[in-house]
């Protein structure tokens, strides 16, 4: 059996996935992680989503093996390196330029997502000379006191000690339903002097929310938020650090929505290879920051430049990669949809976008009783939601058909269990 006696005598009781995860993983390749006894486990959280391109993918690792053997520059403040002026070139070539967005530039904040929201919310400030900001019910934009301030989950806000100012919360796209016009809703406030809503500098979204739950916005919803963004003299900042890198089938989650935010965040998968890396892509206009007047320490991390690079120059190409993305996640989804028919067709629902999707439960005690069950029979998964009631795929996004039918079977016999065990359980 597995001992545990090091991390739980020597770590902090902040650990958490842990806990889901009672096992010590020693290996992982594509999309499957290795135990140190040996037990295979089909990875659907790939590291809350960091790992699109799955573990150890063998075109990114020989890039970065190659640049180590060579001696390459693995941190470089800020500095110039070759490194860097590669991945800037990749980037806007492959990724910026084709997507329209080839004015805009690139800031390296330090290597977390947060890291990224923080540099956003500050420049936005700056620039507009605002206070303060929207953020929708339920976002989730990271840990740190600014990004905190404009995350929802009450776990995370309650852990701040300090209080979590110049932000107002408003409703996401279909937070009251479909049939409430919660752009209407923010333009009268936003437009009435005295309803008390100082006028924002930007508003920050998720075009999919991951923590949240798997909710979603529409392209209107989107085109209507940036209506109003541009009536308010707001900015729009995507942050794209979950749901961007090819998560819903394209690079950029709002991709063919017809909107062009003027901030956009990015890390989670953005290295390729699980490295920390994040980045604001913002318009030229915007980049009104003095030398060094938000810096830190890990803004250069070469090695994450070299795979970020490599992964763009080989899956982003040609369509060929988002096509697969897409079909991926059609698969998913339908298998989904056959497992709420079969075990609760009038208590689950299939929610989220591309290889972002889940299943609503009834409530997180039953969420988390499948993540267990399905756990147990070889697949990784965890929940999201403001109730922590979604059980959510984050597949990488190379995982093959195979892999995906093994998961889907043993998710559908963790449903098949719990469910069942639920409703005994109200009967009696
Ligand atoms: C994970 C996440 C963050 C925070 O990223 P960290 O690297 O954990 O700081 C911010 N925004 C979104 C949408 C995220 O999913």
């Amino acid at each position: 059996m597995n001992n545990f006696e090091q991390f739980e005598k020597h770590e902090s009781g902040i650990r958490s996935y842990c806990r889901s995860f009672p096992v010590i993983f020693k290996q992982a390749r594509g999309a499957e992680l290795i135990t140190s006894e040996g037990k295979h486990y089909i990875d659907f959280l790939a590291g809350a989503g960091t790992l699109n391109y799955g573990h150890n993918h063998p075109v990114l690792k020989q890039a970065l093996i190659d640049y180590i053997s060579d001696d390459g520059i693995t941190h470089g403040l800020d500095m110039y390196s070759g490194a860097k002026e590669n991945f800037l070139e990749v980037f806007h070539r492959v990724i910026l330029e084709p997507r329209g967005f080839g004015d805009y530039v690139t800031q390296f904040s330090g290597p977390t997502g947060t890291n990224s929201v923080e540099a956003a919310l500050k420049l936005a400030r700056k620039v507009t000379g605002r206070n303060n900001v929207i953020s929708f019910t339920n976002g989730f934009h990271g840990c740190s006191i600014g990004a905190l301030a404009v995350t929802g989950n009450q776990h995370h806000r309650g852990a701040a000690g300090v209080a979590l100012t110049d932000v107002s919360r408003m409703p996401y796209a279909n937070y009251f339903g479909e049939s409430a016009n919660t752009i209407a809703m923010m333009d009268k406030m936003l437009s009435d002097p005295s309803s008390g809503i100082d006028k924002p500098a930007a508003v920050i979204v998720e075009v999919v929310q991951g923590e949240g739950g798997l909710n979603t916005a529409s392209a209107e919803w989107m085109r209507k938020l940036q209506k109003l963004c541009r009536k308010h003299g707001m900015l729009m900042i995507a942050d794209d650090i979950q749901a961007g890198c090819g998560r819903t089938g394209s690079f950029f989650s709002f991709e063919g929505m017809g909107i062009q935010p003027d901030i956009i965040t990015l890390s989670k998968s953005l290295s390729g290879y699980g490295l920390p890396f994040a980045v604001v892509v913002m318009r030229r206009e915007l980049d009104q920051w003095e030398p060094g007047e938000h810096n830190g320490t890990f803004r250069g991390n070469n090695l994450a430049f070299v795979t970020a690079a490599a992964a763009m120059e080989h899956f982003w190409t040609t369509d060929e990669f988002a096509k697969s993305v897409q079909a991926k996640g059609k698969m998913v989804k339908e298998r989904m949809q056959k497992i709420v028919r079969k075990h609760g067709p009038d208590s689950l629902f299939v929610k989220g976008r591309g290889m972002m999707v889940g299943i609503s439960c009834p409530n997180g005690e039953i969420a988390s009783a499948i993540c267990q069950e399905s756990f147990q029979h070889g697949l990784v998964i965890e929940t999201s939601g403001n109730h922590s009631q979604v059980v959510k795929c984050l597949a990488p996004l190379i995982i093959t058909e195979e892999q995906i039918d093994q998961a889907m079977t043993i998710l559908d016999a963790a449903f098949a269990k719990v469910m069942k065990e639920d409703s005994a359980e109200q009967a009696s």
